[in-house]
């Protein structure tokens, strides 16, 4: 089949706000085990995502730059400077990182119940 640029810009879209709205959903101070998942979900999506080209790319991004899983503030700022560094290879504007705290929200209203306190 012939690359369709609209429908893999639509998945990026939607992947990178499913990806950032779970870091900002991760534990301020999460346990060793939440640490541990998130590391294997993103090498499990860096290994996954369905187009193949972007999935290694972005597995050459994870060498260059691994996962920071210690803290929501710190997976949260490695996710907007990993999508950065795929913005700037596909030309478009960076984001300020500084500017990701109330930028993704889940919309669930329930902290406290997800994080189990
Ligand atoms: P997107 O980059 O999809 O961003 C969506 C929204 O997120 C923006 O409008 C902005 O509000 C916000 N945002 C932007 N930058 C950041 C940031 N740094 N941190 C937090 N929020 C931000 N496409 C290709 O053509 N080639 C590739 O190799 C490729 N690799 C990809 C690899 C991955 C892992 C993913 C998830 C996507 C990849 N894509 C690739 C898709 C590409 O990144 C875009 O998603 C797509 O081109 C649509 O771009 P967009 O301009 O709508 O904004």
């Amino acid at each position: 089949k012939l690359e369709n640029a609209t429908i893999k810009a639509e998945l990026g879209r939607a992947s990178w706000k499913l990806f950032h709205t779970m870091m900002a959903r991760f534990p301020e101070k999460p346990t060793e085990e939440d640490s541990l998942a998130l590391k294997a979900y993103i090498q499990l999506f860096a290994r996954l995502y369905p187009c193949g080209d972007c999935a290694s790319h972005f597995r050459e991004l994870l060498k260059k730059f691994p996962p920071q899983i210690s803290s929501r503030n710190s997976a949260a700022g490695w996710a907007c400077h990993v999508h950065n560094q795929v913005n700037e290879r596909l030309k478009k504007p960076l984001f300020d990182c500084n500017n990701i705290g109330d930028f993704y929200d889940c919309g669930c209203g329930d902290e406290k119940k997800a994080a189990g306190k």
